[in-house]
């Protein structure tokens, strides 16, 4: 039972079933296989499989049955030709780059982009040839003004993090190729349950595992969809360089696929009753959240997502000292940094994921001191506002 079986199903139903293959014992549940190697019948179907004339696992570095089901199961969720799972997000964007890109070729990234994306372009690529020109406004025209002959990635996140800015991929996926280069697009926030960038005409689709895709906070792991092409390069890369995701993970993120759909539908509408409410409290200057009508890019959102997603930003009066003051006086929502988790957590970005920049930088990106972000989970979301109401005094 695999998906090119089966192309009319739906989203719903590829979450639950794409690439599933029973083995002998015909488990209902998916396996877990934990074998690192797998045996061969002789010597020429070892040499065979080494060689890639037939098809099937060989050393789990680069296959594992249980890591292709979740593969299998990502891409079609994706609507992607194919999948490469990594050990985490950070490994899915590494090996993108290392797969795709040369010394003497460039990125232009948008600058709200995910804390260690930034890092890996800003201090890390330098060291082999890699520059980055990072875009601080999200207009189509200032990614084509960033645009260089040698211009080899156009990568975004959208929503960003934490200011929730939209970005119109089907616009930017325009702008890239008419320079040949190809539109990557960190799809972690939204998932594809509430936007496909692939369909709107991004080449790659990066995910961190690790947030909604697991869904539960237990493990991290990462991958890069999008065209046979373009992942077999990716493949090539993890095959050799090894930041493989464990087949532990692998069957964790792929049980959490199938209650993706209705997570992110009960999170979004949990965030923006969240966000109406918060809109409302007198102590909240302003609130981040693309489903909101208020929001600057709102009706790009509703064009190319399927709601406004989980995550809610907002601003209030006072400073760092009433940020604090709601943080302090939570005793539901937890204090972390992680997102994509059904428990909700609230994190004040300019003395945590982006305490580490200059003041100056945060202001220019737009997070103030008073700034706060919760990522919003399954719990009631009239005890998420009697929490937060405790702290907005
Ligand atoms: C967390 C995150 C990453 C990195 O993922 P890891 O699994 O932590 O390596 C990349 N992009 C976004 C948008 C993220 O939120």
């Amino acid at each position: 039972m695999s998906v090119p079986d089966n192309p009319g199903w739906s989203f719903d139903t590829l979450a639950v079933r794409a690439g599933q293959e029973r083995s002998q014992f015909n488990e209902h549940s998916e396996a877990l296989y934990l074998t690192s190697s797998f045996v061969f019948e002789n010597a020429a179907q070892a040499a065979a499989r080494f060689s890639g004339e037939e098809p099937g696992n060989v050393y789990a570095r680069f296959t594992n049955p249980t890591v292709t089901t979740m593969q299998e199961r990502l891409a079609a969720l994706e609507g992607a030709e194919a999948c490469v799972a990594t050990a985490t997000g950070m490994a899915a964007i590494l090996s993108t780059v290392m797969a795709l890109m040369k010394s003497g070729e460039h990125i232009v990234a948008s600058r709200s982009i995910f804390g260690a994306t930034q890092q890996l372009f800003g201090t890390i690529l330098p060291r082999f040839g890699v520059e980055t020109a990072f875009v601080d406004q999200g207009s189509v025209e200032a990614f084509r003004a960033a645009l260089r002959p040698t211009t080899k990635l156009v990568f975004i996140e959208t929503p960003s993090n934490p200011l929730t800015e939209v970005f119109d991929i089907a616009a930017l996926a325009e702008v890239a190729h008419t320079a040949g280069a190809l539109l990557v697009v960190d799809n972690c926030f939204c998932t594809p349950a509430l936007q496909r960038p692939l369909e709107l005409g991004a080449d790659l689709v990066i995910h961190s595992a690790t947030k909604y895709l697991d869904g539960q906070g237990r493990v991290l792991g990462g991958a890069v969809c999008g065209s046979k092409p373009l992942t077999d390069e990716v493949f090539k890369f993890l095959r050799t360089a090894g930041p493989t995701l464990s087949p532990f993970n692998a069957w964790v993120i792929l049980k959490g696929l199938e209650t993706l759909s209705v997570r992110m539908k009960a999170q979004s509408a949990n965030a923006l009753e969240l966000a109406q409410w918060l809109e409302a409290q007198p102590q909240v200057a302003r609130v981040h959240y693309p489903g909101l009508a208020s929001h600057p890019q709102h009706v790009l959102a509703m064009r190319q997502q399927a709601s406004g997603g989980a995550i809610v930003s907002f601003e209030v009066k006072g400073g760092r000292e009433a940020a604090w003051r709601v943080v302090d006086n939570c005793r539901l929502l937890s204090i972390t940094a992680n997102l994509g988790d059904t428990k909700t957590t609230i994190t004040h970005p300019a003395s945590t994921t982006h305490g580490r920049i200059t003041a100056e930088a945060r202001a220019a990106s737009g997070i103030g001191e008073g700034l706060l972000r919760i990522a919003v989970g399954l719990e009631s979301p009239a005890d998420l506002k009697a929490d937060l109401a405790r702290g907005l005094v």
